[in-house]
């Protein structure tokens, strides 16, 4: 239960974006509560974000060996705890934004806001096969982001699925490292955009295996991914394809649903802020890291706009 009725700044979502304006808000005296956790439906939307799920990283800035991905989101908690910010968990069910301050019901509590940082980020789409979930969190070798976990995979063979930008692009992205990169897309033409499906198309190092979906990701304990089980939808043929990593990318959904209607998004669902801020379509609401953002999706940059989002509040509260 929240320790107070009324907050200054409430900020839902625990990921780097929403740790962040924790950090500077309660910094700026602001008395924060965090709200964390359940923002979208999977079974792995835990406090801490996307970030909860992986292991090594190694591009936030400041840990030269690298750190791991619970640990940092341990850190920033910790850093905002220090500064009086207060946390509790629960999922949002309604927000009102017609009364000032603002309302926010949850199954046992209803808080009243000044000001609301939305930073409930989004969740990636996986494939929802049954052995998927232990290959992303525990066994190792499934990945929704190339960009994370792309260097990992030097020298192996890897599949990205998927016939977005997001697939393009990170097939693309994975030459670098792996020494071969197989699209597999469920149709034979394409989502993404020219420019991206023919610079993938040039790259030597890309192979196609079109009209075909994912059936089993194989391997195992000990062995990490081995391969995939993939059936030609068009024929039926089952074969099985070797690979070291599987990279989905296949879209991901922002965590959105419950401001649908009430604040304005793209017609992804992503919420949208002004220019070069962190504002929403109501003063006083203010949006951070992956919700607002499809194009980066990265935790430093998650930081950086959960940074200005405090500033933001903190400004729209002193005047
Ligand atoms: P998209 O929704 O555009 O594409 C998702 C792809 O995944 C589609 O090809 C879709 O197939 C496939 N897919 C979806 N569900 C499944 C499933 N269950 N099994 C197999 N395949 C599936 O998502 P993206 O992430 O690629 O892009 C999101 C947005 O971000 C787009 O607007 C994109 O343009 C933008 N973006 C821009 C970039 C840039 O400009 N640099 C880089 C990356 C993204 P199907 O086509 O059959 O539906």
């Amino acid at each position: 239960m929240p320790k107070k009725e009324s907050y200054k700044v409430v900020i839902l979502g625990s990921g780097p974006a929403g740790l962040t304006a924790a950090l500077y808000a309660s910094r700026a005296n602001l008395e924060p509560l965090v709200v964390e956790g359940g923002g979208g439906g999977d079974p792995t939307d835990v406090p801490g974000g996307q970030l909860m799920l992986t292991t090594d990283v190694d591009n936030y800035p400041g840990f030269p060996e690298g750190i791991l991905g619970p640990e940092l989101m341990d850190r920033m908690r910790q850093q905002a705890t220090r500064f009086g910010t207060e946390f509790m968990s629960g999922a949002v069910q309604e927000v009102s934004f017609d009364e000032r301050p603002f309302v926010l019901v949850l199954p046992e509590a209803k808080i009243k806001a000044e000001t609301l940082i939305v930073a409930t980020g989004a969740t990636a789409r996986w494939l929802g096969l049954p052995e998927e979930l232990d290959f992303r969190t525990r066994i190792g070798g499934v990945s929704a982001c190339a960009t994370c976990d792309g260097f990992f995979y030097k020298q192996k063979e890897v599949l990205v699925v998927g016939g977005g930008d997001t697939a393009m692009e990170e097939a693309t992205f994975l030459t670098k490292f792996a020494s071969r990169v197989t699209i597999v897309h469920r149709r034979d033409s394409f989502r993404a955009s020219k420019i991206m499906l023919d610079k993938a198309r040039a790259n030597p190092k890309i192979a196609w295996l079109l009209d075909s979906v994912i059936e089993a990701i194989l391997g195992g304990e000990g062995k990490g991914v081995t391969g995939a089980r993939v059936r030609n939808v068009k024929t039926g043929a089952v074969h099985e394809v070797a690979a070291g990593g599987i990279f989905m990318a296949i879209g991901h959904v922002p965590n959105t649903a419950v401001f649908r209607g009430k604040l304005e998004t793209d017609e992804s669902g992503y919420l949208l802020t002004r220019a070069g801020t962190t504002a929403t379509s109501i003063p006083g609401v203010f949006a951070a890291g992956d919700v607002q953002d499809h194009r980066y999706r990265q935790a430093i940059t998650a930081a950086g706009s959960g940074c200005m989002a405090a500033i933001d509040a903190e400004r729209f509260l002193s005047h």
